[in-house]
């Protein structure tokens, strides 16, 4: 039994805590939970906690089934509400999964991202991590295909007329930081019912078992206040989506690898690779960056998200943003995502941003010239002149990328790889098949 552990166990007596939730995430990011009694927990740390694996999305054949959760006493929190009884509070810890040989399991997206980290760590970088999260407060979640109703009538950074919104905020990071979750700044968003809530950076691993908890946080509060929560990246066709914008930097020991004083943009070589790496993987990385057939309805022109792969400085167009330097702090130069969406799963998504970067410094790519024109109001023709890749149209588009991707396979692994083209193979096919209310809107009348 290690400190943490002890920690852990000293922490469920003096709070009287009744049940340990374990958490884990599915390769599609759901969110697992198996509710333990703490009486169980020495043992869980010995020995794991064992479930049939084939009842999960991508974990195991059935053929093959036994997984054991070992919770990771590093994430251990008490949750931040008490059961109906109100007597008494949860504590959760994320797990990581193995095999019943004691081998990390293949299938665990913690394990996928714990392995590329490892690999960064090898070339010497720690990889430091903030999203800006995005999502919809919604009056319900019509399952019927209406349209939902906004929770508000808000607008960008509206304050005053939007009561619900500002409150739920205020609930909500109250919530996030009772689970040590450190949030740097929240806004209304630019359309009904969207908010903001931006991360305050953290390493990648604890950063995506935040974003996993904040997920889970952020639905339950909503349902609290009286509204649902939606991560769903559009839900509305003439609104903008939902995106996850992902700040990353790399150290090396206290020292921010991605700033070079002299450089105009106090980007270094080894930033400018790490940007060169991900828009030359940008195309084949996109199926898990922007995972569902919805997703790729937000990466249109006039949503205010990516559609072509380039970069630049303030333009909002682009892809990859290196965002204005604070003078006199060389520990914020950092480089921001802006494909990723919020339904994304967090693991696999910083997984793959992390393994095309580290390839473009690994194989010194070089950084093509900046987009300083914005992107989205140049013609096809015109973006094709100028270089820029268009970013995949559709989810099968970005499947296709995925297949002939020699990287995928590299950072996902075989199976994660395999069972992740397979079901997203399935998803776009029910969608292509299936006849769409627009279809019947403007065809169905002229034809
Ligand atoms: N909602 C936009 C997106 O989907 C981003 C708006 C912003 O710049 O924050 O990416
Ligand atoms: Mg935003
Ligand atoms: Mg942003």
């Amino acid at each position: 039994m290690n400190r943490q552990q002890e920690f852990v166990l000293r922490t469920l007596e003096e709070r009287d805590i009744r049940f340990v939730r374990l958490w884990f995430t599915d390769v599609l990011g759901f969110l697992k939970s198996v509710a333990v009694a703490p009486a169980e927990l020495e043992g869980a740390f010995n020995e794991g906690i064992g479930f049939d694996g084939s009842a999960i999305e991508g974990f195991s054949r059935v053929y093959e089934s036994d997984m054991v959760a070992r919770p990771d006493p590093a994430t251990f929190q008490v949750l931040p509400w008490r059961t109906p009884d109100q007597n008494h509070y949860s504590a959760r810890m994320f797990c990581d999964i193995a095999m019943p040989d004691g081998s990390p399991s293949w299938a665990d997206p913690r394990h996928v991202l714990r392995r590329t980290l490892a690999r960064a760590s090898e070339a010497g970088f720690t990889c430091y991590v903030h999203p800006e999260m995005e999502f919809f407060l919604l009056k319900g979640l019509p399952a019927d295909g209406s349209e939902p109703i906004p929770a508000d009538n808000g607008g960008f950074f509206d304050q005053t007329s939007h009561e619900m919104a500002t409150h739920f905020r205020r609930l909500a990071i109250e919530s996030l930081e009772a689970m040590g979750i450190s949030v740097e700044f929240s806004h209304h968003e630019g359309a009904p019912g969207q908010q903001e809530i931006d991360l305050r950076y953290a390493d990648a691993l604890t950063m995506a078992d935040n974003v996993m908890t904040f997920r889970y946080l952020i639905k339950e509060v909503a349902i609290t206040q009286g509204v649902r929560a939606s991560f769903m990246p559009k839900p509305f066709t003439d609104q903008p989506g939902s995106g996850m914008h992902t700040h990353v930097s790399l150290f090396e020991g206290d020292r921010n690898a991605f700033y070079d004083a002299e450089d105009p943009y106090q980007l270094s070589d080894i930033g400018k690779a790490f940007v060169a790496g991900l828009l030359k993987h940008a195309r084949e990385i996109s199926g898990v960056t922007n995972q569902w057939v919805n997703s790729y309805k937000r990466l249109i022109v006039g949503g205010e998200a990516p559609t072509a792969v380039c970069w630049g400085h303030a333009n909002r167009s682009a892809l990859v943003r290196v965002p204005m330097y604070s003078p006199g702090k060389s520990s914020s130069r950092r480089v921001e995502i802006r494909t990723l969406d919020s339904a994304c799963n967090p693991y696999l998504a910083f997984a793959v941003i992390l393994a095309a970067g580290l390839k473009g410094v690994e194989k010194g790519y070089e950084l093509p010239p900046a987009a300083e024109d914005d992107v989205w109001s140049l013609t096809d023709r015109e973006r094709r002149a100028a270089g820029y890749d268009n970013l995949p149209q559709n989810l099968g588009e970005a499947l296709t990328e995925m297949e002939n991707s020699e990287l995928l396979p590299e950072v996902l692994g075989e199976h994660v790889y395999d069972f992740f083209l397979r079901n997203k193979r399935t998803e776009w096919d029910a969608y292509r098949r299936s006849v769409t209310p627009y279809e019947l809107r403007t065809l169905l009348p002229v034809l």
